[in-house]
C-alpha cells in the first residue's frame, strides 16, 4: 500500500496540506466547487496542475492535498520560482525558511494536542515525538504540553473532496522569524477516523505534518512519484533546497516520512536521519 496521501488517489483518502497557512477570510465568493476560467489559468501560473483543482472551504484544494487561498495562489504567482536543485525525484528537500536554534544547546517545541479525538491519538503523537526525540543529537527536541503550544494539532471535520476524505490540513511551513507552523488540522470526521484507525497510522501523519512545521517539503514534491501518476509540486516562493547528503539518485521502493503518499510505517529510514541531523 502507498501512503495515505497524505493518499486520496489510492485511498480515497486526502491529507489536505496546506503550502502556507490558510487565511478563510481572504475568499469571500463561491459557493460552487466549479473553477472558473481566471481561477484554473491562475492554479497553472501559481506553479500547479490546472487539472486537478477544485473550490474547497472558501480556498482551493489543489492536486488532493494542497490546500491554498485565492491570495497565496496570486502570491506564488506573482513570486519568481525559488532556484532548484533538481536532480533525483527523490532528494529530501526543506522550505527557505527553518527553525532556528540556539548556538548552544537544543530548542525545545511544544505540542498540543486538542481535544474531540479518540483517545489513540493521544497515544500516536506521543509515539511520533518519542521517536523525533530519539535523535538527541538534534539541535530540536519535542515536548507535549497541555496549554498553549508551539505546534497546536486541532481537530475538525474536514469533510471530503472529490469523493475521497480529507484526513487533515497543515498550517505551512516555518516563519521568516523562524518559528515553527503554528499546528495543523486532522479530520475527525467518521470516514478520516476510520482510516486513521491505529496509534501507528495517527504516528506516522502526525510525524509528516510535524516535518512540514518544521520545514521539511515532500522528499517526492518534484513528481509525487509515491502517490502514482499525477503533477508534481512547486517549489514557489517557499523554497525547495536539497538537503546534503540525502540521496539523488534512487531505485526500486523508497521509503520516506516526507514522501507525499504515505506506505503505512511511521518510521524513519536511514536518509530520513540524515536529513534531520543536515537541517537540525
Ligand atoms: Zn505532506
Amino acid at each position: 500500500m502507498r501512503r495515505l496521501q497524505l493518499a486520496s488517489v489510492l485511498l480515497g483518502a486526502g491529507l489536505l496540506v496546506s503550502l502556507a497557512s490558510c487565511d478563510k477570510n481572504a475568499l469571500s465568493e463561491q459557493d460552487s466547487t466549479v473553477m472558473t476560467a481566471d481561477e484554473l489559468s491562475l492554479v497553472k501560473a501559481a506553479g500547479f496542475n490546472s487539472l486537478w483543482a477544485e473550490k474547497h472551504q472558501g480556498g482551493y484544494l489543489i492536486e488532493g492535498d494542497i490546500y491554498l487561498t485565492k491570495t497565496q495562489l496570486q502570491d506564488l504567482a506573482s513570486t519568481p520560482l525559488t532556484h532548484n536543485f533538481i536532480v533525483g525525484d527523490e532528494e529530501h528537500y526543506r522550505t527557505n525558511y527553518i527553525v532556528s536554534t540556539p548556538a548552544t544547546g537544543v530548542r525545545t517545541i511544544t505540542v498540543r494536542l486538542t481535544d474531540g479525538f479518540p483517545a489513540y491519538y493521544s497515544t500516536g503523537l506521543d509515539n511520533a515525538l518519542a521517536r523525533y526525540n530519539t535523535y538527541t543529537d538534534l539541535k530540536i527536541n519535542f515536548l507535549r504540553v497541555s496549554t498553549g503550544g508551539d505546534i497546536v494539532v486541532t481537530a475538525a471535520d474536514l469533510g471530503t473532496s472529490g469523493g475521497g476524505c480529507i484526513l487533515g490540513r497543515a498550517s505551512g511551513f516555518p516563519t521568516s522569524s523562524g518559528d515553527p507552523s503554528s499546528g495543523f488540522t486532522l479530520s475527525n470526521s467518521s470516514c478520516a477516523t476510520t482510516y486513521l484507525n491505529t496509534v501507528d497510522k495517527v504516528d506516522e501523519v502526525v510525524a509528516h505534518e510535524i516535518g512540514h512545521c518544521i520545514g521539511f517539503r515532500h522528499t517526492d514534491y518534484k513528481r509525487r512519484n509515491s502517490c502514482g501518476p499525477g503533477a508534481g509540486e512547486s517549489a514557489g516562493s517557499i523554497g525547495a533546497i536539497h538537503i546534503p547528503g540525502t540521496p539523488t539518485n534512487v531505485s526500486g521502493s523508497y521509503n520516506s516520512w516526507m514522501m507525499a503518499c504515505t506506505n503505512g510505517s511511521p518510521l524513519f529510514n536511514d536518509d530520513d536521519v540524515i536529513a534531520l541531523r543536515e537541517v537540525y
